[in-house]
């Protein structure tokens, strides 16, 4: 894979680096993503990443831009009110680099479609708010090993963390909490939404590039009404019904 003369141009800052450099770069080119979620954190998310010149990303959200989403979500302008996030997020990224491609999937991701979705990538974001869609991604992720780079934001902290077989994200969180939180009902700070997506995106460009050490086993937790960061290690749950042991369809195979 050769880059043409407007790309090694645009990538010039990239290519200087000691740990993207060339190789690094042709890695990106060559890869593709899932973007499960084009709100607050798929946008910034990927943003950077079709900025970054990763070959393939693929964006799922079901729905239509609304004026509330505007504060944060850095994608979309008054204009595009009431059109599919994903098509308008597919014309502003290919507006941004014409040598990448973007596939829009106007659908929710479910149990019908995300090992599909999950298999046809090297690698997936979930910056989605339900519970119940983040479950679905882990469980494709986890059947089809695919490693996930995985946000999540509200009021004013953010928290990201990169799981690659065990733990898994079903590992940190077994069940829907009972006191979960949506950002329509408690409220987000809008430039949270854009350190944790620019995060997400930039612990795929490691993971893609083979760039220091990824996010994987920890999770990263910001504090912004303190400034201060901290970082966790995340146990493998030995009963976790994803990747545990005993998960659900596993019992009798080796692993
Ligand atoms: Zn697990």
């Amino acid at each position: 894979m050769t880059f043409s003369d407007a790309e090694v141009e645009r990538y010039a800052r990239h290519l200087v680096l000691r740990e993207i450099g060339g190789p690094g770069q042709q890695a990106l080119k060559a890869a593709s993503v899932l973007i499960v979620g084009a709100g607050g954190l798929g946008a910034p998310a990927s943003l950077y990443l079709a900025a970054a010149g990763v070959g393939r990303i693929v964006l799922v959200d079901p729905d239509v831009v609304d004026r509330s989403n505007l504060q944060r979500q850095v994608l979309y302008a008054e204009a595009d009110i009431g059109a599919p996030k994903v098509e308008v997020a597919a014309r502003r990224l290919s507006a941004l680099n014409p040598h990448v491609t973007i596939e829009p999937v106007l659908a929710r991701l479910d149990a019908g479609n995300a090992r599909e979705l999950a298999r046809g990538v090297d690698l997936v974001l979930d910056g989605t708010d339900d519970f119940g869609v983040r479950f679905c991604v882990n469980a494709a992720c986890v059947a089809e090993g695919r490693t996930l780079v995985s946000g999540a934001i509200g009021r004013w902290t953010g928290q990201v963390g990169v799981f690659r077989g065990r733990p898994c994200y079903r590992c940190l969180v077994p069940e829907t909490p009972p006191d979960a939180e949506t950002c329509s009902a408690v409220g987000v700070v809008g430039a949270l939404a854009g350190v944790i997506g620019s995060m997400m995106a930039l612990e795929a460009v490691k993971l893609i590039a083979g760039a220091g050490e990824p996010l994987a086993g920890r999770l990263l937790v910001y504090d912004a009404l303190a400034a201060e960061t901290r970082t966790v290690r995340i146990g493998a749950d030995p009963e976790c019904e994803v990747c545990g042991a005993n998960r659900l369809g596993s019992i009798g195979q080796s692993t």
